[in-house]
């Protein structure tokens, strides 16, 4: 018989795997990392998307007749999206769409290295510096921001300020871009960070398509997206830009291979 501490011990220290994912527009979970956020909901994995602006300077607006209409029905949509998904904590924050590179740096890498300790990730995936398949430049800020957030929350002498009261810093153990072997057509070639990891999303495709067309007001995108994401097939790709376990590169199948639980 457990004491009533030794209840709570156990039930409080059960290890728990969490990946936070970091992304620009409302879609880009869906589009980007829908099938592994998928795959590791049901993994039992707890899931973080920080969605860095609500949309709102895109081309396709719905019935939206200006951008605060365009960023609530966005925001509706993502949250829609974050449903299918089974993403269990869906975030998105109000820094402008298109903007992300005029924005002062220090600010977003503030936020999100706050969030990075609240939320204690394990694995975090985003976008690398090339801005993903789309090479948009908010998608490159994104993975830029989240790439300081990444090294910055573990170390007690940045932002010690949120140490003060909040939560301790928090080292997560694996970083990494999403990736790809192919550029959209009739575009600029792109330079893609090479694959390392490869995630087997052929159970999740149907549903990564559905999670995508939750974003209506986009809908003029849809044929593109589904297009390119039965091109891509059964597995998203994965390049591994930091790890605690750092030695030489082995192609990984699991982006929580070798991580600690308990850390
Ligand atoms: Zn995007």
């Amino acid at each position: 018989m457990l004491s009533f501490c030794e209840s709570l011990h156990i039930r409080y220290n059960q290890p728990m795997l969490r990946l936070m994912c970091i992304t620009a527009h409302p879609d880009d979970e869906a589009g980007g990392f829908g099938g592994t956020l998928l795959t590791y909901r049901d993994r039992g994995v707890e899931t973080c998307v920080i969605c860095l602006t609500p949309g709102q300077a895109a081309s396709n607006r719905g019935t939206a007749r200006n951008d605060p209409e365009l960023a609530e029905l966005r925001r509706r949509e993502f949250a829609a999206s974050c449903e299918i998904l089974k993403v269990s904590q869906p975030i998105i924050l109000n820094y402008p769409d298109g903007q992300l590179y005029r924005q002062e740096l220090n600010r977003i890498v503030y936020d999100l290295t706050m969030r990075v300790r609240e939320f204690r990730p394990q694995v975090m995936i985003t976008f690398g510096a090339e801005g993903g398949v789309t090479a948009h430049p908010d998608h490159s800020m994104a993975g830029i921001f989240a790439t300081l957030a990444f090294h910055w929350a573990g170390r007690a002498n940045r932002y010690a300020d949120q140490l003060k009261d909040g939560p301790g810093p928090h080292r997560a153990q694996k970083l990494y871009y999403g990736t790809a072997d192919f550029a959209l057509p009739n575009r600029p070639p792109i330079t893609f960070p090479p694959q390392t990891a490869i995630i087997d999303i052929s159970d999740y495709l149907e549903i990564k398509i559905a999670a995508f067309k939750a974003h209506k007001t986009q809908s003029p995108l849809w044929p593109l997206f589904e297009q390119n994401a039965r091109r891509r097939g059964k597995s998203e790709l994965y390049h591994l830009a930091a790890s605690v376990n750092a030695g030489e590169l082995h192609a990984e199948t699991d982006l929580f291979a070798g991580v600690d639980p308990n850390e």
